[in-house]
């Protein structure tokens, strides 16, 4: 089991004592610090200059009320958050939840990741994470469109093409980007394109943006099944979640000749033994907002749908070869892992952030599953969004088929980055200690070479 170098554990436990409670913030540092004993101890420059206390520690943290009137006349308040982690490699970038899980400590955990995730991508991107515990859910469209322009209200003064560059996450999707920079345009006066990302292809969006998480955690994927020999064609796949990263997901397995039989919302799993339907799926989700039971409910006899099941657990009744999880954070636990791999499923990709948790981590690691971390495995969202903060800033548009290209060979580009790294420090495969470590050592010089800031 991996743990934190004798060398290196007092800057953790400092860690924990400066952010007590924030325990996602926790576990995303310590897995972090569990890469990086052997890193400090090769190169003592970072210590004698405090890089680990410094990375842990946000450049800014900005906390703000977000008053709105609801469709009853009513006042209501959110809180709003923006943490503006590390900016060595560029503006800090990073997405927007909306989601009543949202705390500082969420944000937090999800900004640390993103540093490391951004710096994977070799984009001129720093790390930085927002979001409200607003939720979503029932609201109508013009409360969506209130609250987001309250919470721009607010945001728009921290924010910037040169200083900090939000896109969407869980609960902010191109309706809410569109509205949040109406109103970043209406206080400014500025028609500022490269402050935002995911924005609509026809105002200065990308296209690709849309599929690019969920298509780059299939090409990581698929970089890491080659090592091995395998490929998607004919693997059988469960991808949990159903929203933007999920969708893609699927349509791309499918593409590489792959069948994704399964998939689950909040509320249950639809398992389609002979494979989803994609196009019905799309037409719920995003053009009705529709659940999953509205799915299954459509599709009829080819479809089961299992009303709180686990999704994990089909691995036991049918044959599985890949698993994706692209709902949320710590959704995929150790019984989880064991029952996938003790039924041989072979890859295992983040496409959400950090869904697995440490211990089920360790059982794909010891079953020598193939494991990629979200850092890795779902970066191509945010690189894609620094390819459209490229178009904005040269005020071009290019080809959906030239963005997948570039996402494609991103993506290779990682892949290739961490499994180098995690052969040079001596464990060849592990992608948790070359996503880690290949991530650091980026911000890590970045940050010498700027000097005590
Ligand atoms: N929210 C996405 C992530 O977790 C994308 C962020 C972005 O495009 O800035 O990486």
């Amino acid at each position: 089991m991996s743990t934190i170098d004798p060398a290196i554990q007092h800057v953790f436990d400092e860690v924990l004592l400066r952010n007590a409670g924030e325990v996602e913030f926790h576990q995303a540092t310590r897995e972090v610090f569990e890469s990086l004993g052997r890193v400090v101890l090769r190169h003592p420059q970072y210590a004698d200059a405090s890089i680990l206390q410094r990375i842990c520690e946000p450049e800014r943290q900005i906390i703000f009320r977000v008053p709105w009137i609801d469709d009853s006349n009513r006042v209501q308040i959110n809180r709003g958050f923006r943490v503006e982690f590390n900016s060595a490699l560029g503006p800090y970038k990073g997405g927007l939840r909306f989601h009543p899980s949202v705390t500082l400590g969420t944000v937090k955990f999800l900004g640390f990741e993103q540093i490391f995730k951004n710096a994977l991508t070799g984009m001129p991107i720093g790390g930085g994470k927002g979001g409200s515990d607003f939720d979503p859910k029932g609201k109508s469209e013009l409360e969506i469109m209130r609250f987001c322009q309250s919470f721009m209200t607010e945001l728009y003064r921290h924010i910037g093409e040169y200083t900090d560059v939000p896109a969407g996450d869980i609960g902010v999707g191109g309706r809410e980007i569109g509205y949040l920079f109406g109103q970043y345009k209406r206080i400014t006066n500025r028609y500022e394109s490269g402050v935002l990302t995911g924005k609509g292809v026809g105002w200065g969006g990308s296209r690709a943006r849309t599929e690019a998480t969920g298509y780059g955690a299939v090409f990581f994927t698929e970089q890491m099944l080659a090592t091995r020999g395998e490929s998607f064609d004919g693997a059988r796949v469960l991808v949990s979640g159903s929203g933007n990263v999920a969708i893609y997901a699927i349509e791309k397995v499918h593409q590489l000749g792959g069948v994704v039989v399964a998939c689950s919302d909040s509320a249950g799993v639809v398992y389609d033994k002979d494979g989803l339907d994609l196009d019905l799926l799309r037409e719920v989700k995003e053009n009705q907002r529709g659940r999953l039971s509205d799915y299954a409910a459509l599709r009829g006899s080819a479809s089961e749908y299992r009303a709180g099941g686990n999704i994990w657990s089909l691995a036991a009744e049918t044959r599985i070869d890949v698993a994706l999880p692209c709902a949320t954070q710590n959704e995929l636990h150790e019984e989880d892992a064991r029952v996938l791999a003790a039924n041989g499923v072979r890859a295992v990709a983040e496409g959400a952030n950090m869904p697995c948790t440490p211990d089920a981590v360790r059982v794909f690691t010891e079953a020598s599953v193939l494991f990629a971390p979200g850092k890795a495995a779902n970066a191509g969202g945010v690189a894609t969004s620094a390819l459209e903060m490229q178009q904005n800033a040269s005020r071009d548009s290019w080809t959906f088929e030239h963005t997948e290209e570039r996402l494609a060979e991103i993506m290779r580009g990682i892949h290739e980055s961490c499994a180098t790294t995690a052969e040079e420090y001596g464990e060849p495969g592990n992608y948790v200690l070359g996503a880690n470590i290949s991530g650091f050592t980026r911000v890590a010089d970045a940050m010498l070479a700027q000097g005590v800031i």
